[in-house]
């Protein structure tokens, strides 16, 4: 808290307005204003760390000053202007209010909070008249035990419920295989990806990325996060606040991002756009953060932060169509490269009775979820409603599978959108130089990328095809023997870019095929003596197929192809 203490001759003062929605009326005594002469005014800012507890110190340091200076009369002022870490008001009227109860010796007046106020005052101009004082609150002295949390540290939240039909879930695998943890100290929904991890991340992001600019699509990057101004002109701040981590930094609000639109959105602004220039379709993998109850946070299906492969088409509404089939393309496509099964389509849709939730301009309502079930209808798509699933802005086509629990989720989603064109005002000239607003296509290709990987691991159940696997070979040395020559293939392989390890241990082979197979490697590559003699592998697949005599050149070629191809 801070205070300005001044020992007054008068002061004058009369609200003008309310600066606050929510604060109380004043009574006609108290529009009217006042004058209190003789007195110690008590500028006073009550900040974030301070609590009702602050008010003791508050009432302490007015009533030593109000001694020295022989002050009967006291005027509790709010004054916003000396911090720049303000308090919750509700917070400040409060002990404000209770500061006024405990000063009952003196004659106290209160200026009301949270209005524009006129003032006028005289300071007397002796050595005590104008006093300032800090007061700590206790959220600004919070004691560190350091060895408590150095116990969280090493604490390891990946305990779960066993899966049915003797499945793993997403956690159990991510355990087992090494790929990510969730610690205690770093918090619930904010998983750590290993190296193991971060391979699969990179080989699905480098996937996505090949496959988007093929289809003309252009990358940016953002910021993570963006003062509070952005979100309110995208109505996130009015919408979706709740969902949302929102900072308050040396006294300005900010909100790390839940959705790239609004970014991508200030990007297209930057400059006049005509026809000519749409469809313009900004994409970017993007880290996204929304405040999940903790109880609905489960491994990597649901997280606070998270990186959506994002993407915002922006067109002329007569676009609209066919981008969605292209889109819809592109999901089709990644989901046949990864092999997606079990998944359906549901037509989410607003509600527009909850206008918290939802955008309230029923008239881009009923045309955006029309234009999506025309075309859904077109394409053939059989689909299920679903009422009050839709985002805030406009209605969506989810792509939905079940995890192994039987646990609905959305993988992908493509979103209709005329809201936020108008929000943000976005424009574009036709032909004839009229300004017409675009529409915008709001989707995911590969969907989140955490969400993406606990799919493919659950349904897989951690045998990922090679061009995802974090080790696509392992070499087995036989003996003792054969660790030279083991080395020299395990650095020829390495070098031409696959993810291989080295089993040099002294273990039987029988040990060493189970801890390789235990790891899901894609290929055991064993060497003996008839190997080494020969300059040739044995091979042994996943299946526990094993090909001997294959030359190393051969086997890189074969494993080229079937990376490449993503197979
Ligand atoms: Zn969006």
């Amino acid at each position: 808290m801070k205070l300005l203490l001044l020992h007054c001759d008068y002061i004058r003062f009369k609200a003008l307005k309310k600066a606050l929605k929510k604060v109380e009326d004043l009574n006609e005594e108290e529009k009217k204003g006042h004058e209190v002469k003789d007195c110690l005014v008590v500028l006073t800012a009550v900040e974030k760390e301070d609590s009702k507890e602050s008010v003791k110190d508050y009432v302490s340091n007015i009533k030593d000053v109000a001694k020295q200076v022989k002050a009967k009369n006291i005027v509790l002022y709010p004054y916003a202007h000396l911090s720049k870490n303000l308090g919750s008001p509700d917070l400040a009227v409060e002990i404000m209010k209770q500061a006024e109860k405990d000063l009952k010796a003196f004659r106290v007046v209160r200026a009301p909070f949270g209005y524009y106020k006129e003032f006028e005052l005289k300071v007397k101009g002796h050595p005590l008249s104008e006093l300032s004082r800090e007061i700590k609150g206790e959220g600004a002295e919070e004691k560190v035990d350091h060895d408590l949390l150095l116990r969280k540290m090493s604490k390891v939240k990946m305990s779960t419920n066993k899966a049915p039909k003797g499945l793993k879930s997403n956690i159990e695998l991510g355990r087992d295989l090494d790929l990510y943890i969730v610690s205690e100290i770093v918090g619930g929904g904010l998983p750590l990806f290993t190296p193991k991890g971060t391979t699969i991340i990179r080989e699905l992001r480098n996937f996505i990325e090949e496959e988007e600019i093929k289809r003309g699509y252009l990358y940016t990057k953002t910021p993570v996060m963006a003062k509070s101004d952005l979100y309110k002109v995208s109505g996130h701040w009015q919408h979706y606040k709740d969902d949302m981590f929102v900072l308050n930094v040396r006294g300005e609000d900010f909100a790390l991002r839940p959705m790239t639109c609004p970014f991508q959105f200030v990007l297209y602004k930057r400059k006049p756009r005509s026809y000519k220039d749409l469809p313009l379709k900004y994409s970017e993998i993007a880290d996204l953060f929304r405040n999940e109850k903790s109880g609905e946070l489960r491994g990597l299906t649901r997280v606070r932060q998270f990186s959506l492969a994002d993407a915002h088409i922006i067109c002329m509404p007569e676009q609209v169509e066919k981008e969605f089939e292209e889109v819809l393309e592109l999901v089709k496509h990644v989901m046949k490269k990864l092999s997606a099964k079990g998944i359906w389509y549901r037509f989410s849709k607003g509600d527009l009775k909850n206008k918290e939730k939802y955008i309230d301009n029923p008239k881009a309502w009923k045309e955006s979820e029309a234009m999506m079930k025309k075309i859904l209808d077109k394409l053939k798509i059989k689909y299920i409603e679903a009422k009050g699933e839709a985002a805030f802005y406009g209605p969506k086509l989810d792509l939905q599978y079940k995890d192994v629990y039987g646990k609905e989720d959305t993988l992908f989603t493509i979103q209709i959108d005329f809201a936020l064109p108008e929000k943000f005002d976005m424009t574009y000239k036709d032909k004839n130089n009229k300004e017409l607003r675009p529409m915008i296509i709001h989707r995911s290709s590969i969907g989140a990328i955490e969400r993406i990987i606990s799919y493919l691991l659950e349904k897989t159940q951690g045998n990922l095809p090679t061009w995802l696997s974090p080790i696509q070979i392992k070499i087995l040395s036989m003996t003792d023997r054969n660790n030279n020559y083991s080395k020299k293939i395990f650095e020829s392989l390495q070098k031409q870019g696959f993810r291989v390890e080295l089993d040099l241990s002294t273990e039987p082979m029988s040990k060493k095929v189970r801890d390789a197979q235990l790891q899901k490697v894609n290929y055991m590559v064993t060497i003996g003596d008839k190997e080494q003699k020969a300059k040739t592998l044995a091979v042994r697949n996943r299946e526990g197929k094993v090909t001997f005599g294959v030359k190393l050149d051969k086997f890189i070629k074969d494993l080229k192809k079937e990376i490449d191809e993503r197979k």
